[in-house]
């Protein structure tokens, strides 16, 4: 085991963009030095996973976000043209574009960041971190060359990420296999998946990554996979974003983009029958009550189903206090601070992304979670100055 001697100001767990927002808005405000731990850098899932889906934001969010602090500024001006962001500013800046370039632009960042002053940037996972008596967190890392390290810090901040939610569907269905979300998301590893018999995959959910995967769906059926049948399981009408004046409704949880223009076109109830979609997707609309039944009946014959229903935090690095008991913690999604369960601030403990984003109200009175690039950013900006 290393232990390193420098305290560090503060350990961002994880290298994703809500990890990159992070320390962009650390090192602008001179906090340091900080440990910077991921498994790979390689700038979490948007790269990983997402990197063929059409974004819901604006381009010109992307660029927004490349610009929107002095050591990202800095990185930019001094990474030779034509790079990521160069790219990003060459699109049209009103559309969305291939998540790849927003992925490509946060690899760039990522290259600066490592070696900007300030930064230690340390390849592993972090495995827990313990609270000490001086309010001091003692933070053990597995390095991915397999051995650990340990660091103290003031701060650790947790930007650990979430992934696609897996539920245990209610009944058995013989011959009947999981479809990862990730997979049926890239275009490219989805016709990998499904081979060129008759097959029937069930979609189930009706959230904007449900209505990416019947996109990629159909492009297959209509195509290379004509003997491809999709079962659409759906519990809700399909919920739009809508802008308003000075404001969006239903910002983080409606369909946006190509999704959206896609679901109204081919979805929507006074137009699925008589679009091409229909050839090869059935809508089974059922209730939460009917559900069990519903599948019973409607999955059977089915191959392969997909869930998604949502994204689930990933598992966190152990929390212990200075006697070695699990730290309870009530996530402060107004100030990206934690607290324990009796209510007292749990010092020096914070997170930011997708797994601990802004909660915000819009003028109706509507609860959503903000979680994008530009809105970790914001966020960031807002609240990373009380982080002490
Ligand atoms: C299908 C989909 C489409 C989206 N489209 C858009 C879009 O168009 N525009 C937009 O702005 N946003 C979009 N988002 C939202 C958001 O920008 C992404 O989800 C983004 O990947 C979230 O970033 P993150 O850093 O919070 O998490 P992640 O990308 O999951 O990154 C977390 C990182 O932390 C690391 N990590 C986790 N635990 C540890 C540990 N213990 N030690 C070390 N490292 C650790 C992981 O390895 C990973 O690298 C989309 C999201 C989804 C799911």
């Amino acid at each position: 085991m290393s232990v390193h001697r420098t305290k560090y100001a503060a350990v961002v767990c994880g290298g994703g963009p809500a990890g990159i927002t992070v320390l962009g808005n650390l090192l602008e405000r001179k906090v340091g030095p900080v440990l910077w731990v991921d498994d790979l850098f390689e700038a979490g899932r948007v790269n990983k996973a997402y990197r063929e889906v059409p974004s819901n934001t604006k381009v010109k969010l992307f660029v927004d976000f490349a610009e929107a602090v002095s050591p990202f500024q800095k990185i930019l001006k001094e990474t030779p043209s034509p790079h990521a962001v160069d790219y990003l500013r060459g699109l049209p800046q009103d559309t969305g574009c291939d998540l790849g370039y927003a992925a490509d632009m946060c690899l760039l960042l990522t290259e600066g960041l490592k070696k900007a002053p300030g930064v230690e940037a340390r390849q592993g996972r972090v495995t827990d971190a313990v609270l000490s008596e001086t309010n001091d967190w003692v933070v053990n890392v597995k390095l991915s060359s397999g051995e650990t390290s340990k660091a103290i810090s003031s701060r650790v901040i947790l930007c650990t990420g979430s992934s696609p939610t897996n539920q245990q569907l209610p009944v058995s269905i013989s011959d009947l296999s999981p479809l990862e979300l990730d997979h049926a998301l890239s275009p490219t590893l989805l016709a990998k998946s499904l081979p060129k018999e008759s097959t029937t995959v069930a979609v189930i959910g009706a959230s904007h990554s449900a209505v990416l995967v019947l996109i990629n769906l159909y492009n297959l059926a209509s195509t290379t996979h004509p003997d491809l049948k999709i079962k659409w399981f759906t519990r809700h009408p399909l919920r739009y974003a809508e802008f308003m004046e000075g404001w969006i409704k239903r910002d983080n949880t409606g369909l946006k983009g190509a999704a959206a223009a896609w679901a109204k076109e081919n979805l929507e109830p006074a137009k699925f029958d008589s679009s091409p979609v229909s050839r090869f997707i059935k809508k089974i609309a059922y209730e939460k009550e009917n559900e069990t039944q519903t599948y019973e009946q409607e999955l059977a014959g089915c191959n392969r189903y997909v869930q998604a229903i949502g994204y689930t935090r990933d598992p966190l690095p152990g929390l212990k206090d200075a006697a070695g008991s699990d730290i309870t913690y009530n996530y402060q999604p107004d100030t990206g601070s934690f607290k324990n369960l009796d209510g007292r601030q749990i010092p020096g403990l914070f997170g930011a992304g997708i797994a601990w984003p802004e909660r915000v109200t819009d003028p109706e009175g509507s609860v959503e979670w903000a979680v994008g690039f530009w809105k970790f950013m914001r966020y960031a900006k807002r609240v990373v100055p009380d982080w002490n």
